[in-house]
């Protein structure tokens, strides 16, 4: 059982930067990565409205570089996956990854979300052969070729525009006959020569031979007409869906799964704090991530100190500072 102060959950902007400030506070501090370090930036080519980067950074380099400013205080990172939790009990927390159990004073939970499928024939066979959720992962794939972006949200028009550095074509299929995306973000994809618009559609089958996507078939939900088209992929782009499944219960949720935290970034369950898209449905942008995992933190040192003067009022030390 690894015993620490602060336990982070996750590794996007949030975590890493909640990291910073737990680590700079002297409080010992693991770092959860999850799959990929940097979780949604980790796939994200071009941050241009991170400040402090004039010329622009890659998704995976400002994740290392946050990294870096942590390790610089101390923090410790683990590349591994939460598979349980026990928030029940109180501090200490106990967290399970595949490999490591940890027992933490405090846990602050930066999971994110994770981007939705849209659940039709063919999307999961087809899945990184020709079906793809990142742009920047795969667009390299499609040189020259012609795909397809579904959804109407600021990520599709970004992730569209970027796709046409390789492709001859990009058609934003969209569900509705108004985006949802930003004015300034529609406009650039407008006047993009590359992308076209099909709206009030969505793809009821993504068709391929020899392991690979070849064509889709497009309803118009207006009409009902359907229309089989040719195409080398299609990228989805419609919306996240929080990583709250791993809590069950344990802490409190809206609707939608994201959990409800107050204005000091605490969850429902005393000692355990949250930042980022696992409670923001709104912003989801890295510095907005980051700056509510800077606020997790912060509140986290502050319940922490609080709870150290407490203990020795009584006698006694926090559990997991008595070292690994
Ligand atoms: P979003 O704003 O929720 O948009 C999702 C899009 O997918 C909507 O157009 C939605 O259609 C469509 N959609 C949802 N489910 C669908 C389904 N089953 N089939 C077909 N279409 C479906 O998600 P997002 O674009 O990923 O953006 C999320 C948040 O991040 C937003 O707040 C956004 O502003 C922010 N963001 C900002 C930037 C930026 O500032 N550069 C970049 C990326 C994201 P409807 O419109 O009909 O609901």
């Amino acid at each position: 059982m690894r015993k620490v102060r602060v336990l982070i959950i996750g590794s996007g902007p949030a975590g890493l930067t909640a990291a910073i400030y737990t680590s700079r506070a002297q409080l010992s501090t693991v770092v959860v990565t999850g799959k990929q370090l940097g979780g949604q930036i980790a796939t994200t080519h071009d941050v241009d409205n991170f400040p402090g980067f004039p010329d622009g950074i890659t998704g995976p380099e400002l994740a290392e570089r946050i990294k870096a400013q942590s390790e610089r205080f101390g923090a410790e990172y683990d590349y591994d996956i939460v598979t349980e939790v026990d928030f029940t009990k109180g501090s200490p927390f106990y967290v399970k990854t595949q490999n490591t159990e940890y027992l933490a004073d405090a846990v602050i939970v930066t999971i994110g979300a994770t981007p939705r499928k849209l659940n039709i024939p063919g999307e999961e066979e087809y899945t990184g052969r020709g079906v793809s959720w990142c742009a920047t992962c795969d667009g390299f794939f499609f040189r020259g070729k012609e795909i397809i972006v579904v959804g109407g949200g600021d990520s599709a028009l970004q992730e569209a525009i970027f796709l046409t550095k390789f492709c001859t074509e990009v058609t934003v299929v969209h569900r509705r006959d108004t985006l949802r995306a930003s004015v300034a973000l529609q406009k650039r994809a407008m006047e993009n020569e590359r992308i076209k618009f099909v709206y009030d559609t969505v793809i009821d089958e993504i068709h391929g031979a020899d392991g690979k996507v070849n064509a889709v078939t497009l309803r118009n939900v207006k009409t009902d007409a359907t229309e089989k088209r040719d195409i080398a992929g299609v990228f989805i782009f419609v919306g996240y869906d929080p990583n709250s499944g791993i809590f069950g219960t344990q802490l409190k949720t809206d609707d939608l799964g994201y959990f409800i935290v107050d204005d000091f970034m605490r969850t429902s369950v005393e000692g355990v704090f949250a930042g980022g898209e696992i409670h923001d449905n709104y912003f989801r942008q890295a510095i907005t991530a980051s700056g509510q995992g800077a606020a997790a933190a912060l509140s986290t040192v502050n319940w922490l100190g609080e709870r150290e003067r407490q203990l020795q009022d009584l006698g006694e030390t926090p559990l997991a500072a008595t070292g690994d």
